[in-house]
């Protein structure tokens, strides 16, 4: 029987005798594997709206554990809020961030959501077709931003409107 090796931050199994972390996200080895193999594919693919920001801020917001950096799930957050509910493309979010980055914003400390994910990477990668990985990559942000709940849903919308509409 092969062991799986459950993902801390996703939750995605993973067969695999890999059964180290990942040093930059909250993640397994075997499940930051399938990021930059995401990601890597994702790269070439429509500079200009720049799907990859999607899969940024999704694996971002779903890999947060004792060391991550507040601005990184403030960032991954607000990515996702642009996304899903303002229809803005990766460039967009892209430069979204970037005005946001240059003022001066004390990050609040948010630990992540404790109820389970439906849609991690592996999926989307399992959708890597040039027709399908849009709708793929919209599946994964919507459900991870559902999951972060009312709460940090409704200081993102809050923040956005103040520094960036
Ligand atoms: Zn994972």
């Amino acid at each position: 029987m092969v062991s799986k090796l459950k993902c801390p931050g996703c939750g995605a199994l993973f067969s695999s005798n890999d059964s180290s972390l990942s040093q930059t996200y909250h993640a397994s080895s075997a499940c930051e594997g399938q990021y930059h193999e995401l990601s890597a594919w994702l790269w070439s693919k429509d500079a200009e709206s720049f799907p990859k920001q999607y899969a940024v801020d999704a694996y971002g917001a779903q890999h947060v554990g004792p060391t991550t950096k507040d601005i990184r799930v403030a960032f991954s957050l607000i990515g996702l809020y642009l996304a899903v509910e303002k229809g803005y493309t990766g460039k967009m979010v892209q430069e979204a961030h970037q005005k946001l980055a240059q003022k001066k914003i004390v990050w609040p400390h948010f630990g992540a959501p404790a109820t389970p994910y439906t849609v991690t990477v592996v999926d989307v990668l399992k959708r890597t077709s040039p027709q399908d990985h849009l709708l793929a990559l919209n599946a994964w942000s919507a459900d991870v931003w559902r999951n972060w709940g009312a709460e940090k849903q409704a200081w993102t919308r809050a923040l956005c409107q103040r520094y960036l509409f």
